[in-house]
């Protein structure tokens, strides 16, 4: 496994915390410093661990013009292995004294300006952690992976030195994804800091179309061409 921890100092929870998390599955783990958002956002902590699994290029590369039953069979398992994962870590920092929460990969909850978020973004950590950014898709783009993987978070107060945010989109001209999106979901915009999902692209538009046109495969996922298409991570 790729360790990627960008711009910290060296850390014994830290290295702990990496270790474990790659030896569980994990493809990269991130740190961030939650601070700079309001403290109801996350939920009084200031640290988050990203954990990153990447998808499988031989699943996603069968991806069409339509997701595949063993893609929406694959993300579940993709997100099963984050939260297992997360809970180990989190029990770790716990076992050190660090109270934690892990937010688990795929999670929504009744946000009225925003029905389909989660309780935490966990690309707002991996951005922060330094991993990616976010593409016109509003999907994270990680700079090795693109948009191909899957993210999860522990939110802990333990003393981890932390990642260099990311500032700005490196989607450059591209829009390949604005293009490939059947529901004409995606809006176009390039991401700066601060901006909500609901400016990069229509959550329910993106919902209906999975469950209109694609029932048959499966609901509770999203079907997956904006994020195949991107050329980054191919
Ligand atoms: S998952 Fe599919 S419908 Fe949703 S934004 Fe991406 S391409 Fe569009
Ligand atoms: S397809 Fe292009 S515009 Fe869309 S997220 Fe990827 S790099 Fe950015």
């Amino acid at each position: 496994m790729k360790k990627v921890i960008s711009g910290h100092q060296p850390n014994v929870l830290n290295d702990t915390i990496t270790n474990l998390g790659q030896s569980l599955g994990a493809t990269a783990i991130g740190f961030s410093d939650l601070t700079i958002l309001p403290e109801q956002k996350r939920m009084g902590f200031d640290r988050a661990i990203t954990i990153l699994v990447k998808l499988s290029d031989g699943i996603l590369n069968q991806i069409g013009e339509e997701p595949t039953q063993t893609y929406f069979s694959h993300y579940r398992s993709v997100n099963r292995l984050l939260d297992d994962i997360s809970l180990r870590l989190l029990l770790t920092l716990e076992a050190q004294g660090y109270p934690s929460v892990a937010i688990p990969a795929s999670q929504s909850v009744a946000d009225p300006d925003d029905p389909y978020t989660g309780a935490f973004q966990h690309k707002t950590a991996a951005v922060l952690a330094g991993l990616g950014w976010i593409g016109r898709s509003a999907l994270f783009v990680h700079q090795r992976y693109g948009p191909r993987v899957r993210l999860a978070t522990v939110l802990t107060n333990g003393p981890l030195a932390v990642g260099e945010p990311v500032t700005a989109s490196a989607c450059g001209s591209c829009r390949v994804c604005v293009s490939a999106c059947p529901a004409q979901a995606i809006e176009g915009q390039l991401w700066t800091p601060g901006m909500r999902r609901n400016q990069l692209y229509d959550a329910f538009a993106c919902s209906q179309q999975m469950k209109e046109a694609y029932q048959h495969i499966g609901r509770g996922a999203v079907c997956g061409l904006c994020m195949v298409r991107c050329p980054i991570g191919q």
